[in-house]
């Protein structure tokens, strides 16, 4: 698997990227520079570094106590063709994929319309937290996400009933 995708780092398990036990791929570059982002050392596209993704699988490969992967940033799509691979290793190995990005739900599906890679990482997305982290709505008392304003949303629902769904946790 020759594929690479930039990122800034990989936390193998983690229990606050979502529901369960996570490895959590954090991509790298992001253009929304969010005002108090706790990860601002991946916002320079040019930092971070090239993985294959046969290095994410193979971790994938040796931790059956995953429930799932999180893709998070960075902003995972401005990278969609490559983690759209990723997400199909992903669903081979019955693993559940949550996505963050700073673009909404909406903005993906019209920025999908131009971009077909952008519409497939949606499609693969079993739960999208969507939103730019806005400080004047900070919460720390929230679950999987920073700020009141960003949604976690259950895509399959979402993509059933035409409109957005969002979960609790
Ligand atoms: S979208 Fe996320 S990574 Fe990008 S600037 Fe906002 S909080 Fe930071």
């Amino acid at each position: 698997m020759d594929t690479t995708i930039r990122i800034a780092g990989i936390v193998r398990e983690s229990i606050v990227d979502g529901p369960g036990i996570r490895l959590v791929v954090f991509t790298q570059g992001c253009p929304h520079h969010c005002e108090g982002c706790h990860n601002p050392q991946s916002h320079d596209f040019e930092a971070g570094y090239d993985c294959e993704l046969g290095k994410i699988t193979a971790q994938l490969d040796k931790n059956p106590l995953l429930s799932g992967v999180t893709f998070s940033g960075g902003e995972p799509f401005c990278q969609p063709q490559a983690l759209h691979e990723l997400a199909l290793e992903v669903k081979k190995r019955g693993l559940s994929l949550m996505t963050y990005s700073g673009y909404t739900y909406e903005q993906l599906v019209a920025m999908a319309k131009t971009n077909a890679a952008v519409g497939q990482l949606l499609d693969d997305t079993d739960i999208l937290v969507d939103g730019r982290f806005v400080l004047a709505e900070r919460d720390l008392t929230l679950t999987f996400r920073g700020s009141r304003n960003q949604r976690i949303i259950d895509m399959a629902k979402t993509n059933t009933s035409k409109q957005v769904v969002t979960m609790q946790f």
